[in-house]
């Protein structure tokens, strides 16, 4: 592994959470900021929620000029930011920190990083109806920045278990606050599922079925829901095609996985930390194809 210059003056960004060890983030940032000549060096942590508090104290004591946090952090670090951005403060998770004179600017890059794929992908789905699955870290990012840039419409499937009231409280707080209609709905119920996906021009997966070690589920039961002129996307980068991309894409579906969301939230972050360009074609190039 290559390793850059480290001078007295390389500014320290990093990542938080638990694990950290698998994360592509290191890989994508050191290299975009030695394209972009710029002195930074970007690091992973391994702290636990319960140790956050300590760990943010010490990175504002050492002078970081941010960092990104993961599970289980996000949501602590909502509480401990000095700031919020709108994505952020309605997401009530953070996974972006800028450190600007010592006070913390929470932001959430997630949603972002899912809209800016959509439109990178060749999509415009403003002003139009989005079916999106699942009511956890992920879809309540996407959801929400989805509401914040213009789709119109969102209907939001979750099983009735743990996130349910989470996902009541998500869908309340966007039909207040921006002009998206937010419907919720029981994934388990076929029929609205199904009336639901006619009217829309996306159906985007946020929940987890269909990740590696459950390749063989599918969030969509009965695939004759997907007609062809559907845009079927998953959150869901490994494997590259989960089940649903592929009966969606049997069906004539155009679809696309979460790897691009993973690159544009982390150009998202880069951009805030740095104030210049990610630069995309030579990352995506070298670890995103
Ligand atoms: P969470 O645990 O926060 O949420 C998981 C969601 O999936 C919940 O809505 C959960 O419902 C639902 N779910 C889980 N199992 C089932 C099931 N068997 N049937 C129906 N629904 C189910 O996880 P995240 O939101 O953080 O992550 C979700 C997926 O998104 C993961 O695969 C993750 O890898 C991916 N991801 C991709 C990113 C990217 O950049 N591309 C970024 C972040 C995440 P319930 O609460 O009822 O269990």
């Amino acid at each position: 592994m290559k390793i850059q210059e480290i001078s007295g003056k390389t500014g320290l960004i990093c990542l938080l959470g638990s694990p950290v060890s698998h994360s592509i983030s290191p890989l994508m940032h050191n290299e975009a900021f030695r394209l972009r000549g710029l002195d930074y060096a970007y690091l992973c942590f391994d702290i636990s929620e319960h140790e956050m508090e300590e760990a943010v104290s010490a990175l504002k004591l050492l002078g970081a000029r941010g960092f990104n946090c993961t599970m289980p952090d996000k949501i602590r670090m909502a509480e401990l930011a000095d700031e919020l951005s709108d994505a952020a403060r309605l997401i009530g998770a953070v996974n972006t920190v800028v450190i600007e004179d010592g006070r913390l600017i929470g932001h959430n890059t997630d949603g972002i990083g899912y809209m800016r794929s959509v439109k990178e992908n060749g999509y415009d789905i403003l002003g139009q109806k989005m079916t999106l699955l699942g009511a956890g870290g992920a879809a309540t990012a996407i959801a929400v920045q989805a509401a914040l840039d213009g789709v119109s419409e969102i209907a939001l499937f979750n099983r009735k278990g743990r996130s349910w009231g989470r996902a009541e409280q998500l869908a309340a707080k966007l039909n207040q606050d921006t002009d998206c209609k937010v419907t919720l709905c029981d994934l388990e119920d076929a029929d609205a599922l199904a009336g639901q996906l006619k009217e829309s021009v996306i159906l985007t997966n946020a929940t987890s079925v269909g990740m590696a070690s459950h390749e063989d589920s599918s969030p969509i039961r009965d695939p004759r829901m997907l007609r062809e002129d559907l845009i079927v996307s998953d959150v869901i980068y490994n494997p590259r095609e989960t089940r649903l991309l592929a009966e969606a894409r049997e069906r004539g579906c155009r679809t696309f996985n979460g790897l691009y969301m993973l690159l544009y939230q982390g150009a998202a972050a880069f951009e805030l930390w740095t104030g210049e360009s990610f630069p995309l074609e030579e990352v995506k190039e070298k670890y995103f194809q």
